[in-house]
């Protein structure tokens, strides 16, 4: 017997982009400290800022 393998499915290729935009739009992001950017220097104050691994989106948390 001869096996075939003359049906290849095509590559399916999930997007988790797609996926982490759905849940940006949802207000769930994916946040994530930078550090290099703590000491907000306008404000003159230690603030933490936070990046959205995903869309890019910050926010700033003051102490
Ligand atoms: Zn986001």
């Amino acid at each position: 017997m001869e096996s075939s393998v003359a049906d290849i499915l095509p590559f399916k290729k999930k997007k988790p982009s797609s996926k982490g935009k759905t849940l940006c739009a949802n207000n769930h992001h994916k946040w994530k400290v930078d550090i290099a950017r703590q000491f907000d220097v306008k404000k003159g104050q230690l603030v933490t800022r936070y990046v959205c691994e995903r869309c890019g989106r910050q926010k700033i948390k003051s102490h």
